[in-house]
């Protein structure tokens, strides 16, 4: 990676992100399979929620932790982790589902803003995915024709082959680049000229065009 995630003497920002699938599972030290907490016998339902790889059992004096090995007393605990039967939306995330339907065109499919904006967020999203979160937000303050070479290159191709999967960073810096290189653009699709349609904000998951 070309940046780096390391603290610093002094906090300068913090930002919240979500993991992607893969982080789960690498932070989980177990995979929950059973619903059940305890047997008839009262010991723990390996694979349930009072698993020894979560922690040891309070109510168990002297047990040690199946991740850990610690007693209770110096166990952080640790994070498992569900495997769901089907996909399933993550009502946190609606609000980005929001931004990008305010930003897209209903009729032609495309961003509303116009094709310079949109080739200086792909070369931005581009660099991202490759590491180079600098190099990313370099192309701010950068002219069109500046950027323009970012969206050429076998080298950059072969980069983005090699690292398909996205960290909770990368996606935390592609939102802001979304934020600020496709701004929310009025009703008029600039690519198409169709007028769209207002959409309303996501009430349990529903939107509304209005
Ligand atoms: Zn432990
Ligand atoms: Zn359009």
């Amino acid at each position: 990676m070309a940046y780096s995630e390391v603290p610093t003497a002094s906090t300068e920002a913090i930002k919240f992100a979500f993991l992607t699938d893969e982080e789960v599972r690498q932070h989980s030290s177990l995979t929950v399979t059973d619903p059940s907490f305890l047997t008839q016998l009262g010991n723990p339902v390996a694979g349930g929620l009072y698993d020894k790889a979560l922690g040891p059992i309070d109510y168990k004096p002297g047990e040690s932790c199946g991740t850990c090995g610690e007693k209770s007393r110096n166990c952080p605990g640790h994070c498992g982790h569900i495997d769901l039967a089907l996909p399933v939306y993550n009502p946190l995330l609606f609000n980005t589902l929001y931004k990008l339907l305010q930003r897209m065109c209903f009729f032609c499919y495309h961003f509303r803003t116009d094709r310079t904006h949109v080739e200086k967020a792909v070369s931005q999203l581009k660099l991202i995915m490759e590491g180079d979160i600098v190099g990313a937000k370099m192309l701010d303050s950068d002219s069109p024709s500046e950027y323009s070479d970012c969206n050429e290159g076998d080298s950059h191709n072969d980069k983005r082959a090699k690292q398909q999967r996205w960290t909770s960073f990368q996606f935390t810096e592609l939102m802001s680049v979304f934020d600020k290189a496709l701004p929310k653009q009025g009703k008029d699709c600039n690519n198409c000229q169709a007028k769209n349609p207002k959409i309303s904000e996501p009430t349990f998951g529903w939107f509304q065009m209005v």
